[in-house]
This record gives structure tokens, C-alpha cells and sequence, in this order.
């Protein structure tokens, strides 16, 4: 499968990116470390007419501690996350996630804002050209219906990336740039739940920064994946969860899944099953079953949906009683 033919931007400044992305505003893809977006690109899902390669752009690289917390450039990668130490101590959920996306080699030129805006999955998409018009397409790319819930009029392709739902449960910001003005969003702002069109971003602006809060220090968590082949593989259900302990007690819990909804979605009401500071065995099921209602799980992926949730419903469980006890 050929590229079709686009002009390459390489810019060296976050401000020559941003003008450029202004100029060719409806009409460009940002690449980071590429992993996604070129396969994508081979398959026809996307044919911009310009590609701005962000890799010269040092100001989006590194790992900083800063007043608020730590600071991670978007175009960090995904091994420097898992291998930092600041990370590893005190937000290890996060490079837990981090470890389980793919391979070495493609955590090696993967970001962490790639994986922040890798695009929703399914089966009835993510394929060549060729094999999408023999199914008359669908309504993410070039149709009018859906293979995976037929009569309806939404995508439900899932967003199958493994470190959004650590960084929802550590309750992470992103900044979001433009050539004339920047914003700081709640990442769980950011998705809007659409197969479709997954994320608030507009074709002029970057993702620059992921900001993880210094009252989200003392959280400690996992992050547990259900893939076919442990060795590389997109998740097909993910689970993170991440507990803040004090002098023995919990305080609180986050639960996050990812893989199972068009979106990475955080579980409602788990704080509620803290009693008298402990989580037993029995409120950590109850997690499960809460998890397991949140995700919506369809064909869009290999294994059933039915097995699917009930993995959520298991890996929640397990990962509870192991967050309790780091
Ligand atoms: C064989 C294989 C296995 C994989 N397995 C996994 C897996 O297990 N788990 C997983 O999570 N992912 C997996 N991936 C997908 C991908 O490698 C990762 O998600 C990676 O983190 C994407 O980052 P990237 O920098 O390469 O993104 P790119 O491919 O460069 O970009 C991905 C998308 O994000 C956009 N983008 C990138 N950076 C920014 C930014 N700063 N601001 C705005 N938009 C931006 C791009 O325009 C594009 O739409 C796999 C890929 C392959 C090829
Ligand atoms: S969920 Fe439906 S519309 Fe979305 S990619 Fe799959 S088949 Fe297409």
C-alpha cells in the first residue's frame, strides 16, 4: 500500500508549526512519532495534502518537574515515559500503561501525544482501501452506514490507546496550542465519546503539553491489558486503576477503561466503596461490576463483547486488591 503524495513540513519552533497549521488549516495531519498516523495514511483512512512533522521541535520534548506537578512534552515517547524514575515513583500507573503499548521499537518512536489522539479502531476500518469499498465503507470514512450496529446512525469504533485511562484516573491536564492562544483542558474533557470524531481538536491546533497534578502524587496503581498477543498488540479491554493511601487508610480510588467505549472512560461511584478506609474483597468485585456497566463493548474488535466485559469485570477486580496493596 503507497503514500499518496502530501508536502512535508519540518519545522524547528513550536511558533513556525502552529502558523504553518494555520495556513493549512482543514487540510493537514500532525505527525509525532508516526507509528499510527503513516499506517493510517498506507490504508487511505487520511490523505492530507500536508504533513507537519513535529520530531525537530525540542520544546515539546522532556519530562519537567514544575511548581504544579510534572510536565510531559507531547512529543516525549512513550519508552522515555516508562523508563523515567520521576514517573516510575510517583506515578506508576501511568508508566505501567506506558510498558504494555506495542513493542520496544514502536514505544521507541511512539508519543505520548500520539497515543493521546490515536484515532478510534475498528474492524471495519482500520483495513486497506480495497477491502473498505468491497463493504460499501462506513460512516467513520466514505459511507452512510454502520457493519458493527446497523440502522444506527453513529460510529462506535473504539478508542483502543493504554495510557489515557492511567491519565484520567491521575486526573491529568493537557494544554492545547494555536497560533494565536493556548488552553489547559481536564484530559477528560478532551473526548467526545463519537467514534466519529473523537476528540475536541481543531485542524489549526496541537497538543503541547500533559500536566499530571502534584495532588496526584501519592496514587498508586496498575494497569492491567487484554490483548491477543502479549507481545504487541492494541488492547482489546483496559483497565487502570489508581488509590491514595494515608497512615493505612485509602482515601481514595479511580478506576478508567479503555478499549471498550469510543472513548477512555473513568468509572463513576468507586470512592463510594471506601468503607472505614478499606476496600474488601467484596467491594473490589462490587468494582468490577461497576467497571463492567460503564463499558459498552461491540464487534468493532477481535474476541466477543460478552468476553470482553467480563475480562473488564475480572482485570477491575484484580486491580483493585493490587493498587490497595503498593
Ligand atoms: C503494530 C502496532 C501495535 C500497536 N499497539 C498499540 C498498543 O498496544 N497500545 C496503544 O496504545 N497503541 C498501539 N499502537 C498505536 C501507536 O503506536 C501508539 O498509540 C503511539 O503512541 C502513537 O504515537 P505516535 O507518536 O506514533 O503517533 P502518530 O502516529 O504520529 O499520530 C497519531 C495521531 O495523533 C495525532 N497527533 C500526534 N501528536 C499530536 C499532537 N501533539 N497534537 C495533536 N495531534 C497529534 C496525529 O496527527 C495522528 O492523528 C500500535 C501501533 C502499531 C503499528
Ligand atoms: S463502528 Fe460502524 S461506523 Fe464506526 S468504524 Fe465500525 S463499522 Fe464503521
Amino acid at each position: 500500500m503507497s503514500l499518496s503524495e502530501f508536502q512535508l513540513a519540518r519545522p524547528r519552533t513550536l511558533p513556525d508549526a502552529l502558523a504553518y497549521m494555520g495556513e493549512h488549516r482543514g487540510n493537514i495531519r500532525v505527525l509525532a512519532g508516526g507509528t499510527d498516523l503513516l499506517p493510517s495514511m498506507r490504508q487511505k483512512l487520511f490523505e492530507p495534502e500536508h504533513v507537519l512533522d513535529l520530531r525537530r521541535i525540542q520544546e515539546l520534548k522532556g519530562i519537567r518537574e514544575t511548581e504544579q506537578g510534572i510536565e510531559i512534552g507531547a512529543l516525549t515517547t512513550l519508552r522515555e515515559i516508562e523508563q523515567s524514575p520521576i514517573l516510575t515513583k510517583n506515578y506508576p500507573v501511568l508508566t505501567e500503561a506506558a510498558k504494555t503499548v506495542a513493542s520496544p521499537l514502536i514505544r521507541h518512536m511512539g508519543t505520548i501525544g500520539g497515543n493521546i489522539c490515536l484515532d478510534t479502531r475498528c474492524l471495519w476500518y482500520n483495513q486497506s482501501l480495497t477491502w473498505r469499498k468491497s463493504c460499501g465503507f462506513c460512516i467513520k470514512k466514505d459511507g452512510d452506514l454502520c457493519h458493527v450496529a446497523p440502522g444506527g446512525t453513529k460510529c462506535w469504533a473504539a478508542f483502543s490507546a493504554d495510557t489515557p485511562p492511567a491519565l484520567l484516573c491521575l486526573n491529568a491536564e493537557i494544554e492545547i496550542a494555536n497560533a494565536a492562544n493556548s488552553r489547559r483542558i481536564p484530559l477528560r474533557d478532551f473526548y467526545t465519546g463519537e467514534g466519529e470524531n473523537y476528540r475536541r481538536l481543531q485542524s489549526n491546533e496541537l497538543i503541547t503539553k500533559i500536566i499530571l497534578p502534584h495532588s496526584s502524587y501519592s496514587y498508586r496503581g496498575t494497569y492491567r491489558k487484554l490483548r491477543v498477543r502479549g507481545s504487541i498488540d492494541y488492547p482489546l479491554a483496559g483497565v487502570a486503576v489508581a488509590a491514595k493511601r494515608s497512615n493505612g487508610h485509602i482515601e481514595d480510588i479511580q478506576i478508567a477503561l479503555t478499549a471498550v467505549n469510543p472513548a477512555p472512560v473513568l468509572v463513576k461511584g468507586v470512592a463510594a466503596l471506601i468503607n472505614a478506609g478499606q476496600i474488601d474483597d467484596n467491594a473490589a468485585e462490587y468494582a468490577g461490576e461497576l467497571a463492567a456497566r460503564s463499558a459498552k463493548p461491540l464487534t468493532t474488535s477481535a474476541l466477543t463483547p460478552e468476553y470482553r466485559r467480563e475480562m473488564i469485570k475480572v482485570f477491575t477486580k484484580r486491580a483493585v486488591l493490587a493498587a490497595i496493596e503498593s
